[in-house]
């Protein structure tokens, strides 16, 4: 007799050529800071030439290639960072330890340090959170995440002068989170695929702005494993707002404290 066995392996080579396409994204985003890295070191190490080189010249080049080097450093330690992350949600490794948690006072603690962080200081920060919200049965630091990856994209996507305004509001079936710019803003047909991993916009005053298109992506991670989810609301050259709504039948939100 014959045996006839037929098995769709439509999901497995599905699979297996997104894993193919997340590594060649991988290698791509790690091999631009590593040549820039090389180049630096290739600078610092060139020998002082007197005669050739102005001695002030040539520290100030120094210099700059120092502070090249810190600052793909600190890109690469968030790029790698990030993929952790991502990864072992996706692997499933990464089990939210939830705990009580006062919104206000995360909320509060992620806009201080991002606020901290902004080079612009045109821009306005608002906080808008009632103290009397309840307390939210949580991951803290997978929260903190997936907060920080917003208020920065905040910042990162505004315009000088710009206002960003956190803030929190309690209805009848949700606790939502909004991080609101009034940045450059993202066009209708973007906005349904920013949280997709490795996105970047076409657009280029958001290209200019640098990015590795993972942060959107852990955020919606992070708030998929908290039974949440993520929204955007943009208009270009207007700004955008993305909220998060912890819903609370999914046990997320207990009473206030
Ligand atoms: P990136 O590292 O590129 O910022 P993200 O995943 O955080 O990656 O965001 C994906 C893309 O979504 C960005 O490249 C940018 O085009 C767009 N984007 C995200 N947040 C904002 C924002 N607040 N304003 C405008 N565009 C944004």
């Amino acid at each position: 007799g014959y045996l006839l066995m037929i098995a769709d392996t439509t999901r497995a080579a599905l699979a297996q050529a997104k894993r193919a396409e997340f590594v060649a994204h991988v290698s791509h985003e790690l091999k631009s800071p590593l040549n820039t890295l090389g180049m630096c070191v290739e600078t610092l190490r060139a020998p002082v030439d007197d005669n050739l080189v102005d001695p002030e010249e040539d520290a100030g080049f120094r210099l700059e290639a120092v502070n090249i080097i810190g600052d793909e450093v600190e890109r690469l330690a968030a790029l790698i960072s990030n993929l952790l992350n991502i990864t072992q949600i996706e692997m499933g490794n990464m089990e939210p330890d939830r705990t009580r948690v006062r919104l206000s006072d995360l909320l509060e603690d992620v806009f201080t340090s991002t606020k901290r962080s902004a080079t612009d200081n045109t821009l306005t920060f608002e906080l808008d959170v009632p103290s009397k919200m309840p307390a939210v049965l949580i991951d803290k630091d997978l929260m903190r995440i997936a907060l920080n990856n917003l208020v920065t994209n905040a910042i990162k996507y505004s315009n000088p002068e710009g206002t960003i305004r956190v803030s929190a509001e309690e209805s009848d079936e949700a606790i939502s989170i909004s991080v609101k710019d009034s940045g450059i803003g993202i066009s209708a047909e973007e906005q349904v695929s920013i949280f997709n991993k490795f996105y970047r916009s076409e657009n280029q005053e958001a290209r200019a702005r640098g990015g590795q298109g993972l942060g959107l992506s852990l955020a919606q991670e992070i708030v998929q494993m908290h039974h949440g989810a993520i929204r955007v609301e943009s208009v270009p050259n207007e700004g955008s707002t993305f909220t998060i709504d912890l819903w609370k039948n999914a046990e997320i939100v207990q009473q206030a404290i």
